[in-house]
């Protein structure tokens, strides 16, 4: 399958931004010389993540330069994740791209994408092949991506982030899910279509701090590997049963130790007093109960969220934004 992308298609570039007014004007300027060569129509989705800098300000002003940067205000920090699904619900391009505000995903190969698109791939998204960054997070997130792909019910791409370009039927099927803590990467592998991977090389951020905290890089990878998989639970029972045996075993151990225990006291095994056996039994159980215990609160947990239906996010203020209630969302005042 072949398709155009000409003056008749429209692009929007959906950019969640939580405390990067540093970094904006280069990326208008870096998007901005990127676009020139684009041949399609597009625009820009900021996301205002609650940020407490004049990050909202920089976005008013480039609104009021070029009015096709468009932004959303979210009404506090919601996070990354959430931001992105908001301004996806507010995207009405044909064709999606999403980027890091800092720079990270260069936009210059969005060009690259592009062909992918035209050639009928209907997610083109950006492998990590190299990263920038410090050993120690390289490490994290080799190991993560790894795991993911080892627990998840779906073969989810090792390596890959958020950035990517997206039909919008793709989106649209996104958009059909209704998690409280969508975890992007993976609903868009989960949605299917035609999909493929372009490496590339991830520089380091192009000004101000990384704003994904440890936590809250903690909590995206639980929120990847929980919603993608019931296997953790299963781990719960595996472990539970092998500490079963053991003890069942140690069990059998310490009655032939008993009757036989001239024997095994001439081999140096004799029975002694075992009070350290039972005080590490003890720990052991206790620990295994608490980790599975863990296990099934952080499901029972999510259960929790999704009942209570809450909007994943609030928004406060737009600029340039069809006022319209966004896909997903119910109808009410703007
Ligand atoms: N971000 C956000 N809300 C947050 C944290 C981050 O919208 O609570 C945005 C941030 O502005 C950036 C993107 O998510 O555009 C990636 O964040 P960051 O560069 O800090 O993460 P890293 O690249 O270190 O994983
Ligand atoms: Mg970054």
């Amino acid at each position: 399958m072949t398709r155009r992308l000409d003056s008749e298609t429209r692009l929007t570039v959906v950019i969640p931004c939580y405390n990067e007014e540093a970094v904006l004007d280069a990326l208008a300027e870096r998007l901005g010389a990127a676009a020139a060569r684009w041949p399609c129509q597009w625009e820009v989705l900021l996301v205002d993540d609650g940020s407490t800098d004049g990050t909202w300000a920089k976005m008013e002003q480039l609104h009021r330069q070029a009015p096709r940067w468009r932004a959303v205000r979210l009404s506090r920090n919601f996070g990354h994740q959430l931001a992105l699904w908001t301004g996806l619900q507010y995207a009405q391009g044909d064709v999606v791209a999403v980027l890091d505000a800092d720079l990270q995903d260069p936009p210059e190969l969005l060009a690259q994408f592009f062909q992918e698109w035209q050639a009928g791939w209907d997610v083109v998204y950006a492998v990590r092949a190299k990263r920038q960054e410090s050993f120690f997070k390289r490490l994290a997130y080799k190991c993560f991506y790894r795991l993911l792909a080892y627990l998840a019910d779906i073969p989810i791409p090792l390596d890959s982030g958020d950035f990517c370009l997206m039909d919008r039927r793709v989106v649209q099927a996104m958009l059909q899910t209704h998690e409280q803590e969508p975890f992007i990467r993976g609903l868009r592998a989960w949605v299917g279509f035609r999909q493929k991977g372009v490496p590339y090389e991830r520089p380091v951020r192009a000004a101000g701090k990384p704003k994904y905290t440890l936590s809250k890089l903690v909590r995206l990878g639980l929120s990847g590997i929980l919603s993608f998989s019931i296997r953790p639970l299963r781990v719960a029972t595996w472990f539970g049963l092998m500490v079963s045996i053991f003890s069942f075993l140690v069990g059998i151990f310490t009655l032939v130790q008993r009757i036989w225990a001239d024997q095994f006291a001439r081999i140096g095994l004799g029975p002694v007093p075992g009070f350290a056996t039972i005080v590490c039994g003890i720990f052991f159980l206790g620990g295994v109960q608490l980790v599975c215990l863990g296990i099934l609160g952080e499901y029972i947990g999510r259960i929790y969220e999704n009942v209570k239906g809450r909007p994943h996010t609030i928004v406060a203020q737009t600029l340039g934004v069809d006022e319209r209630s966004p896909p997903g969302r119910p109808p009410g005042p703007s």
